[in-house]
């Protein structure tokens, strides 16, 4: 794993590349509609996460009409994305559990609880998982946290920020302490774009990944000096 020292010259390296390739205006959106986007968003790009979404608020009239709707039509709005059928499935059980709970989807008065308490209850939801809880966390109710999922896991192992036998929640904990507050979004929607741009599972395009200076299995590979690829190659999916 690298030194503190390095690791903070790995995360300059990262916002310098996140700032010229995330577009930081992001929707504002309520503490239910967030838990539904990070639900679209994790193991996924920012784009596709913002299609899946934007697929559900524009072809269904509410959130109750996705609750009582088929798998099969959730499914369309996750097209294209790993676990398609897992992601309606969840979806259909988090409306069903909000509405059995509140009868009504709102879940903004968690805002007014404290964090702990309302990540807590986050978690209770039986869609929910660390990922998603963290992302609410992180977007709706201005705590620090880093969601991690496994694109996120893989990237941040690769480039030694965390060491490589750590699961998904280690990682987490390790990374909310590199990692200041207020460059947590940026953070996530950067190691994102690295992962699917470049740090791919299989045959990582290390050689035109803009962290390769830095990065333990590019050095361990020899390819930190090598000079950007121009070579094109179908991103797999
Ligand atoms: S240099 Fe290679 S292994 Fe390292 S982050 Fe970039 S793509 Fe991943």
């Amino acid at each position: 794993m690298a030194t503190t020292i390095n690791k903070q010259r790995l995360l300059n390296h990262l916002f310098a590349a996140a700032k010229k390739t995330v577009n930081v205006d992001e929707e504002a959106r309520p503490v239910l509609q967030q838990f539904i986007y990070g639900l679209c968003r994790e193991n996924a790009t920012r784009e596709q996460a913002d299609a899946a979404y934007g697929f559900l608020c524009e072809k269904f009239f509410d959130w109750n009409e996705i609750r009582v709707s088929s798998l099969r039509e959730l499914e369309e709005a996750f097209a294209g994305m790993s676990d398609a059928e897992m992601r309606a499935q969840r979806l259909i059980a988090f409306l069903q559990e909000v509405f059995e709970i509140h009868f009504a989807f709102d879940l903004d008065k968690l805002q007014k609880e404290g964090l702990k308490q309302a990540a807590k209850k986050l978690a209770r939801y039986q869609a929910a998982n660390d990922y998603i809880v963290s992302w609410v966390v992180q977007r709706s109710l201005g705590g620090h946290a880093i969601p991690v999922d496994t694109p996120t896991l893989r990237c941040t192992a690769r480039l030694g920020l965390i060491e490589s036998e750590q699961d998904e929640a280690e990682a987490r904990a390790s990374l909310e302490h590199l990692i200041p507050k207020a460059k947590g979004a940026l953070f996530t929607d950067g190691i994102s774009t690295i992962a699917s741009d470049y740090c791919w599972e299989e045959q990582p395009r290390c050689s035109a990944c803009p962290l390769r200076s830095e990065c333990n299995y590019a050095q361990e590979n020899g390819i930190e000096g090598m000079t950007v690829s121009r070579t094109h190659r179908t991103k797999p999916r």
